[in-house]
């Protein structure tokens, strides 16, 4: 590990090209990305941030077929739409770039080339689902059918929405293809698997031990990932979209999309710069990958057993990965459309772009999830932007104006008390506390320092009262001990902490710096770090401009009509989704599942149900939605693993009496054994219940 660095490579998360943006990728990567870059851009460091849109991948072929269009038409549409949301934003990439590039492609595969010529791939033939119509293979997403643990019949080949088990194909009943509505036949394809498993060691040692400093949600999430042991993966996929496997014999084949992916940090890093190599391949540069929690395994555990297979890259100094960001207490959902847009913001608030990566920053998720709301919007723009740091700044200059003729006053020393030395010692002490906070990642409180120290300079000013300073030298003819001197010092240390917060805020906000500049006549050079903490910024005597706004207060309408406009279009979108047939009067038929075929009394006599009692349950660690339960069947306990975890907590069920299927094969289920099921029926408010005897009756006995 090199801890001196001469230079800093900064990437975000590439945004998957098949949707606009919502403030939830902004809060997740791309905001603390910029904060950072912008505030090493201010310390004069030579860094480099990278970004680009992520352009390959099934969901991509799959949206373009649905929609009649090629791929390239889909990707081509959001990638002009989110490269411009950024722009607008002041997100302020070197490069933007995109995966479909010809640069891309030409990395991606010379990097897969390279690690197939040194033999480090294991060749695997395997037997896959095929959609015959469609002439394709399927992607385990792309195939659905029946859970096996909840019943659930729309469940996908790789997990099942409701109960949150991780499925694979083979595991669903009456599979049937998402394209083309057939069952799926199975054929046999040759794919390239990437021995994961053989740099376990080399993970656990460089992650667990030299990498105790990362974040604790993520070195957490690294931790059970390499505890639960590695196995190889396939770096390929038959497709026709995305880079062509380099190879004759792979016809068809792409790489998968999670190998191609980070490689275009590189491809968009050479795109840049013919330096390219300088950031990528000297151990002197520190890499860092802004990301969202559900890449932490590919950008902490897959990409750098990648870079260290091809030998030639560096590799991530730290990975500050965010948790996720909800929505007016509900999660995000593209689907259901309960996001907030950012395209849209910008057409809806213009001007008011500092506002949202205000907010953003003061509720990033950097430690676990957190909740937008459009009132807390509010309030952060109304009482803090707008009542603080806006009140401040807009307070001195109109004193100044007022009370200094719209010049800077000098500072006299021989009147300066314990209030004034304190000001400029807490800008300094402000300084040194965004410092260490940015060193560590954390935005959140960094930006609180900024407006704590505006804080203070109004209670500074409350204190001071210049203004009434002034009216009793009017009144008195001049009798106040030490007058225009006590005047002069008062606005003289407000302005300099003035100059100081446009220096602070500028990583952050940085239109509102630029304003900031404006009024104070100074130039950019201005904004650099080393000028912070300075308690000579503006000469004296050097006349500054009338303030102007730098925020505006928003309006109780302004957020109605948001919270409106975010009902109206879940509503909508919930409306376009429902099945037809729903009435006002009749929801719950509407929801009710069709009849399976019909069965032999042979068949239902297989089944050995039986009266069980719950005699403990806990939580199953990594899955959300699993509980593991305990039964008592009479005869002996079962160890039954169960999707539930989200409708009971352990401790309101133990004790309960339920039915459980006895003879079922036992599952594994996250490593787990279940040994059993338990039966459950869904209200039309998707809240499961046990079905259980209707009074208490002795364990074990059998249900026909
Ligand atoms: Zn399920």
């Amino acid at each position: 590990m090199t801890t001196t660095y001469n230079r800093i490579l900064v990437t975000a998360a590439l945004p998957y090209a098949n949707g606009p943006l919502h403030v939830g990728h902004l809060a997740g990567c791309y905001l603390p990305a910029d904060i950072y870059v912008r505030w090493q851009r201010a310390r004069k460091k030579d860094i480099l941030f990278i970004g680009g849109s992520d352009e390959h991948g099934v969901p991509i072929t799959i949206r373009a077929m649905k929609e009649g269009v090629s791929p390239q038409d889909i990707v081509d549409k959001y990638h002009s739409l989110i490269k411009d949301t950024f722009e607008k934003m002041s997100i302020s990439f070197d490069v933007y770039s995109r995966t479909s590039n010809a640069v891309h492609h030409e990395t991606a595969a010379d990097f897969f080339k390279k690690l197939y010529d040194d033999g480090l791939f294991e060749e695997k033939e395997s037997e896959q689902y095929y959609d015959e119509e469609k002439q394709t293979f399927l992607a385990d997403r792309y195939i659905i059918g029946t859970c096996p643990v909840c019943d659930n019949p729309n469940a996908y080949g790789d997990q099942c929405e409701r109960c949150g088990s991780s499925l694979s194909p083979e595991q669903l009943i009456n599979p049937r293809s998402a394209l083309s509505n057939n069952p799926p036949v199975k054929r046999t394809t040759k794919h390239w698997y990437f021995p994961l498993n053989e740099y376990e060691p080399w993970l656990k040692q460089w992650v667990l031990e030299e990498h105790k400093e990362w974040k604790n949600n993520v070195y957490g999430q690294c931790k059970s990932w390499l505890d639960g042991g590695l196995y190889p993966r396939a770096m390929t996929r038959d497709s026709n979209w995305g880079v062509k496997v380099p190879l004759p014999e792979a016809e068809g084949k792409v790489l998968y999309v999670w190998f191609d992916a980070p490689i275009g940090y590189i491809s968009a890093t050479k795109e840049l710069t013919p330096n390219w190599a300088d950031y990528w391949c000297k151990d002197d540069t520190k890499l860092v990958h802004f990301i969202g929690k559900d890449n932490i395994v590919f950008h902490c555990i897959i990409f750098p057993a990648m870079l260290k297979a091809h030998g030639n890259f560096v590799l991530p100094d730290n990975v500050p990965a965010n948790e996720f960001l909800n929505l007016e207490g509900d999660k995000v959902s593209t689907s259901r459309n309960w996001a907030v847009w950012v395209n849209e913001y910008v057409n809806e608030f213009p001007g008011c772009e500092d506002v949202l990566r205000y907010y953003l920053t003061t509720i990033a998720p950097e430690t676990k999830d957190s909740d937008f709301t459009w009132k807390g919007f509010q309030d952060a723009n109304n009482s803090e932007l707008v009542s603080i740091f806006g009140n401040y700044v807009n307070r001195c200059f109109v004193l100044m104006h007022k009370l200094c003729k719209g010049k800077v006053p000098p500072l006299h020393a021989e009147v300066m008390d314990d209030e004034d030395r304190n000001l400029l010692d807490e800008i300094k002490k402000t300084k040194q506390a965004i410092e260490e906070k940015l060193d560590k990642y954390q935005f959140r409180d960094a930006l609180y320092e900024v407006i704590d120290l505006s804080r203070k300079g109004n209670q500074y000013l409350q204190k001071k009262e210049p203004w009434i300073v002034a009216k009793k030298m009017t009144d008195d003819s001049g009798q106040v001990a030490g007058g225009q001197l006590l005047i002069d010092n008062s606005l003289h240390i407000c302005l300099q902490l003035c100059a100081n917060l446009s220096i602070f805020i500028n990583p952050f906000l940085p239109n509102t710096a630029k304003k900031m500049i404006h009024m104070m006549k100074v130039v950019d050079k201005m904004l650099e770090w080393e000028n912070a903490g300075k308690e000579k910024l503006l000469s004296v005597g050097y006349s500054l401009r009338n303030p102007e706004l730098l925020f505006r207060k928003i309006e109780d309408t302004e957020i109605e009509t948001q919270i409106q406009k975010l009902q109206d279009a879940a509503n909508k979108q919930q409306a376009n989704t429902a099945p037809v047939e729903v009435k006002d009067t009749v929801q719950e038929e509407a929801v009710l599942l069709p009849l399976k075929p019909e069965i032999q009394f042979d068949d239902f006599a297989k089944l050995d149900l039986r009266v069980g009692t719950i005699i403990s349950a806990e939580k199953v660690q990594k899955a959300d939605k699993l509980l593991k339960l305990s039964v008592d069947l009479g005869f002996e306990v079962r160890t039954i693993v169960s999707g539930i975890a989200l409708h009971f907590t352990p401790k309101e069920i133990v004790g309960k009496q339920v039915v459980v299927v006895a003879n079922l094969a036992p599952r594994k289920m996250r490593g787990i054994e279940s040994q059993g099921m338990i039966l459950m029926a869904e209200d039309k408010s998707g809240k499961l219940r046990f079905i259980r005897p209707e009074t208490v009756i002795n364990t074990g006995a059998s249900v026909n």
